[in-house]
């Protein structure tokens, strides 16, 4: 009997650490759920600071044989088993990038498994469609590094909107430790706005499609020095910001004329965000999404299911003097929805 072809039914172990998370997950295409494990290390800055590049780095080194083997073992299979590997080759912070391309180089060379360099922002939109059936959703990508509203269009993932300076996870995490309420900030932002009653004004920056964070956390702060309640202006500050995320984000769907919306990231975790999106959605007969919240920020899974998806798209794999790229763009990857 003919054998199927080997393209088909790949293992694939995935590498992330562009940041503060050391993940290593495993997807086999042809299992059913797709997803056998997803293990990582997340590195916490002390605190009142944020994340120090090399700590994190030494953090992955620390972590990444353990956090290897446990993913190996919770998928109940051996690097034997494993058909190939891929790696968050960018965009990210250098140190912490080059970590996870070491590891991963090394285990590619001594099991001798191709590998494939897989773009951190085209990851966290695959794991989304493949988790929430989405099909062309306009993507929402929002964490502590990136704020960027993404579409596919024209064989590539391109980015209609994206902030101009701090990404929103970065200007929620940064505004808490500056009013010392601890970190990560986000969780404890949502729960306090909760009580706000008076909304305060506040910098509204959208430009065209892009927007800007920096001077909303400036003008917080001010507000907060001068004696305005903690509670009203941090139901403002959210207020504000997320409506500016859904302006972009609904101009992006009307002028693509795609009907569905996927959030993700780390931020997509706050209620509020996803009500305001819900709420236009609805107005609009666009279906809402949301990540899982276990998929929906930095993890091995979303790594290792794209590295399936690059092999399909016959991407190249990397050769051993390929480096990591920190400022890799979706839109530089040519890609194909329907595979
Ligand atoms: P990421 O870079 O995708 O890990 O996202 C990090 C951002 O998500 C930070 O701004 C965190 O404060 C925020 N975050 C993490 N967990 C939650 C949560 N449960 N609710 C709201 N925001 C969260
Ligand atoms: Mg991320």
């Amino acid at each position: 009997m003919r054998k199927r072809a080997t393209v088909d039914n790949m293992i694939c172990l995935g590498i992330e650490s562009t940041a503060h998370t050391f993940g290593v997950g495993i997807c086999d295409e042809k299992s059913r759920k797709k997803i056998l494990s997803n293990v990582k290390a997340v590195y916490k800055p002390p605190l009142g600071f944020g994340i120090h590049p090399k700590e994190a780095a030494e953090h992955h080194k620390k972590n990444a044989v353990d956090v290897i083997k446990q993913s190996l073992s919770a998928a109940g299979l051996e690097m034997k088993d494993i058909d190939i590997i891929a790696v968050s080759q960018g965009p990210g912070l250098p140190p912490c990038l080059n970590v996870g391309m070491t590891v991963a180089k090394t285990l590619s060379m001594k099991y001798k498994k191709p590998l494939y360099g897989v773009n951190h922002c085209i990851a966290h939109i695959e794991i989304g469609r493949m988790t929430t059936g989405t099909r062309d959703p306009i993507f929402v990508y929002v964490s502590g590094g990136n704020t960027q509203i993404i579409g596919y269009a024209a064989r590539r993932y391109r980015v209609f909107g994206e902030t101009e300076d701090i990404a929103i996870g970065n200007a929620r995490d940064l505004l808490a430790r500056r009013l010392g309420l601890g970190n990560p900030g986000g969780p404890i932002i949502d729960e306090i706005a909760k009580k706000g009653k008076k909304y305060i004004e506040l910098p509204y920056t959208v430009k065209g499609m892009d927007l800007s964070f920096t001077g909303i956390v400036t003008a917080t702060l001010k507000k907060y020095n001068s004696g305005v309640r903690l509670e009203d202006l941090l139901y403002s500050f959210q207020e504000t910001t997320f409506a500016m995320l859904v302006e972009v984000t609904e101009r992006a769907l009307a002028h693509t004329g795609k009907n569905e919306l996927l959030l993700a990231g780390g931020v997509a975790a706050s209620p509020r965000l996803q009500d305001m999106m819900k709420i236009m959605c609805k107005e609009r007969g666009a279906k809402f999404k949301c990540v899982k919240k276990e998929y929906a920020g930095d993890c091995g899974a979303n790594i290792a299911w794209t590295g399936i998806l690059a092999r399909k798209n016959k991407i190249k794999p990397l050769k051993m003097n390929e480096k990591i790229k920190q400022n890799w763009r979706t839109d530089e990857v040519r890609w194909t929805l329907k595979l």
